[in-house]
């Protein structure tokens, strides 16, 4: 198959040779240099004297949402994970198997302890019994910064041993779907889950489960400490906070860029220095290929949450590729379809054989519209998982916006 690239442009070296022992680590702040800093200043006193309504007010007055692609708000997960007894877990989700996303390991290999302390500060909040991360296998450097991080904290009385479970993800996309990722947890195969029962009430093992991303749970060390300002302070184009976009594509700096959640395409690729020479803008992804393309034309909308919902898109986990006109638009689409083929965990028949006929379809020189379209829609409406349901999207957005190609 001819995938979706997903390496980062990030120069950060690995020499991946075999096992942990070979990784070379980029420049990252340790455990020393982040409590010289006042790190785990706040964690120690919340569990002094801390009030977790409070801290979750705080968390809500920011405005901050998950930000590893559904956009629920972070404070209101908290709740509903207390509501059912616990014993209860907290379940990192750092799969980011999203082609385009690159934002966690760019924190983890940055700022590692941040994230660390955001994770327990939720895991106060809610009285997680246990920590799991589920980590991209494929970030070699990420995996031994937080081994040996987890290592000092424990070492540092911190956290107790064995509290935070560093697991392995296998290079299946779909284990970044959150309940899909808690199978995998268990060990079991990565298969979705049916909902509801929620993961918030049954999550791993049946217990009541908080599910954040990496990103989310850095952001909520520095509300915390910070105050909630340190996002909803932040305007522009009438939207509040900050989003932290993986770019890539034609443009002259990709990477990941931290800029506020107002953001309009024309922004992002001005913050990566313009197009490549020689390049003209044509079109992009907004958020991963499940988010398809939009033309260049429609370049001025916030690429934030709710905005994209009237263009039949969304931002999801801000993945945003830029194309050119070197580029065609019904090839990217195809390219996507191919992967979802691919990474289609298979067990409903919308999505695992709808994919396949998708790919079949998009090969011809010119598209069966009637077909394609509803084969989108009984896709779209009987999948199981946001996979198979989101899948349509770069099928619709090319018979919409790129119709000359097809
Ligand atoms: Fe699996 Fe696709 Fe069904 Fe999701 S929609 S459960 S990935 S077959």
């Amino acid at each position: 198959h001819n995938h979706i690239d997903r390496a980062t442009p990030e120069k950060v070296s690995v020499a991946l040779v075999t096992g942990d022992t070979h990784v070379h680590l980029p420049d990252y702040e340790a455990l020393e240099g982040y409590q010289a800093a006042g790190g785990y200043e706040t964690l120690t006193g919340l569990r002094k004297e801390g009030d977790w309504k409070a801290v979750q007010e705080k968390v809500l007055a920011s405005g901050l949402r998950g930000l590893g692609g559904a956009g629920f708000p972070s404070g209101k997960k908290w709740e509903f994970v207390r509501a059912n007894a616990g014993p209860r877990y907290l379940a990192v989700n750092g799969d980011e198997g999203e082609p385009g996303t690159f934002k966690d390991r760019y924190y983890l290999e940055r700022t590692p302890h941040l994230f660390l302390e955001g994770m327990l500060i939720a895991a106060w909040a809610v009285e997680a019994e246990k920590a799991f991360i589920y980590l991209r296998d494929e970030y070699p450097a990420a995996r031994e910064i937080l081994k040996r991080e987890i290592a000092a904290l424990e070492a540092a009385g911190i956290v107790a041993p064995e509290y935070i479970d560093l697991r392995r993800g296998a290079g299946a996309y779909i284990c970044g779907e959150e309940s899909a990722m808690i199978e995998s947890i268990e060990g079991k195969r990565g298969l979705p889950r049916h909902r509801p029962p929620f993961v918030a009430k049954t999550g791993i093992f049946g217990q009541p489960t908080l599910v954040h991303n990496i990103e989310t749970l850095l952001w909520v060390a520095r509300v915390v400490r910070e105050g909630p300002e340190v996002l909803n302070s932040i305007e522009h184009n009438g939207r509040q906070g900050l989003r932290s976009y993986s770019v890539s594509g034609r443009v002259k700096n990709p990477g990941v860029h931290l800029l506020p959640a107002g953001s309009t395409i024309v922004d992002i690729i001005n913050a990566c220095g313009g197009m490549l020479d020689g390049h003209t803008f044509k079109a992009y992804q907004p958020g991963g290929p499940s988010s398809g393309l939009l033309p260049a034309t429609i370049c001025n909308v916030p690429l934030d949450f709710d905005t994209l919902q009237p263009l039949g898109t969304f931002i999801g986990s801000a993945a945003v590729v830029v194309l050119s006109d070197k580029d065609s638009a019904k090839a990217a689409a195809l390219n996507m379809l191919r992967f979802f083929e691919d990474e289609s965990c298979g067990q409903c028949t919308p999505c695992r054989t709808g994919c396949e006929k998708a790919v079949k379809l998009m090969q011809a020189d010119s598209w069966d519209r009637a077909l394609l379209a509803d084969l989108c829609q009984v896709m779209g409406d009987a999948s199981i998982c946001g996979l198979g349901q989101a899948a349509p999207n770069p099928i619709r957005s090319v018979m919409t916006h790129f119709s000359e190609e097809i």
